[in-house]
């Protein structure tokens, strides 16, 4: 469907109703304010009264904004209550209500479906959404316009000491009954909002682990439901990541998995110790060359910051150093993920070992520091780029 756009006057307002291939907006003028939908009537963000919001498809609405601390810039990423966040979106679909008469189809059949998204519908939208899904805690930046396939649960290492993404489920891998029931209830519950949906992303924290021939019926299963949805991306670690053959990974690539993303977190061996994450830079070099020579690209995110000043000089050091044993080559992402502190226990060692935690302003040098040296040694193609934890919804 092209995009179609119709313009209609209200009481003084000018209302521009825009519906593309995959989402629908009301912009609302003089007042400046915006509310985008998914074809399904669901509120997918808005920016209402100069504030700018999203919403989770299990129904969580967050803040966001851009705070200026002494001269820096820092996001912020607040949750907002249903209460306060419904009567704003309630501001667009009562707009919406009041013109769909005079709009022409197919702008009534979609106005129809976002003003039948009453609290109670959303909140049903959060049973739903909780019975197919734990908690998605976290994604790559450039994947979060993905469609997660949750085809294992957990983290089957689970011991870094500064990580608190799955401490909450035990680790374990979908069967294909299982897979099948989950790809089938993804699909009922998205609807027409799996065109906003870019590629696939396996979760939870490794999915790469799954056996072999397991792990190419799972694609095969993801193809046959997400037939237009071709590329397909995980995280991976070390640990179980150089279990896997060069033409293992070719078997996958061509399959749809298109790169991985590894937590290497530092190249220095003795920070890797301290945060209790025990993979060999060795094994990270190799399982890199098992994965390039597979004809799949890498996503590598180290931690800025994390260690504090004890560790920052040869934390940087060795990590640049390791980058260039890497294969790197065009395609590829290096992430720097400001660290932000997720697990309590990271905090009782540093202040056990009397190392000083960094403040906020510490971090974003270090980062900016980590950021400009990696692009000096990265090859060409190859970006560079920020991981801001925070800012992720799903
Ligand atoms: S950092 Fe990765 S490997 Fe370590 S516990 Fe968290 S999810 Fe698991």
């Amino acid at each position: 469907m092209a995009t179609n756009t119709f313009t209609i006057e209200l009481n003084g307002s000018q209302l521009i109703l825009t519906l593309k291939s995959n989402a629908f907006n009301l912009f609302e003028q003089p007042a400046n304010n915006l509310w985008t939908f998914d074809l399904e009537g669901r509120l997918v963000g808005m920016y209402v009264d100069q504030a700018n919001y999203r919403r989770t498809l299990d129904n969580r609405f967050f803040k966001k904004t851009h705070v200026n601390i002494s001269g820096e810039y820092f996001r912020s990423v607040k949750p907002v209550p249903f209460d306060i966040a419904f009567p704003l979106l309630q501001r667009g679909t009562n707009l919406l209500s009041r013109v769909r008469d005079r709009c022409p189809e197919p702008f009534q059949e979609i106005i129809a479906k976002i003003t039948c998204m009453t609290p109670v519908a959303l909140r049903e939208q959060t049973r739903t959404f909780n019975e197919i899904y734990l908690p998605i805690s976290i994604l790559p930046p450039d994947q979060y316009m993905a469609l997660v396939v949750q085809l294992t649960e957990g983290c089957n290492y689970n011991q870094c000491l500064f990580c608190n993404f799955y401490k909450d489920r035990p680790f374990r891998i979908k069967s294909v009954p299982e897979l099948t029931d989950h790809l089938l209830a993804i699909k009922g519950f998205l609807g027409k909002a799996i065109l906003l949906r870019r590629s696939v992303f396996l979760a939870d924290a490794n999915a790469i682990v799954t056996p072999q021939s397991r792990l190419v019926t799972a694609l095969d299963a993801i193809h046959n439901h997400f037939p237009k949805l071709n590329d397909i991306y995980s995280f991976i670690d070390v640990f179980t990541g150089i279990k896997k053959s060069a033409a293992d990974y070719s078997e996958l690539a061509g399959r749809g998995l298109k790169r991985v993303y590894l937590g290497v977190e530092s190249g220095n061996q003795e920070l890797l110790r301290f945060l209790n994450k025990l993979q060999l830079t060795d094994n990270i070099i190799k399982l890199s060359e098992n994965l390039k020579s597979g004809g799949i690209q890498l996503g590598i995110i180290f931690l800025a910051g994390i260690g504090g000043l004890r560790y920052a000089e040869r934390h940087l050091r060795d990590s640049l150093e390791l980058i260039k044993h890497l294969p790197l080559s065009e395609g590829d992402i290096v992430y720097v993920s400001e660290f932000h502190e997720t697990n309590p226990e990271y905090r009782k060692k540093m202040e056990s070992e009397n190392i000083p935690l960094p403040d906020m302003f510490a971090i974003r040098q270090l980062s900016k520091q980590f950021k400009a040296e990696l692009k000096a040694v990265v090859p060409k193609g190859v970006a560079v780029s920020i991981y801001d934890i925070n800012q992720f919804f799903y």
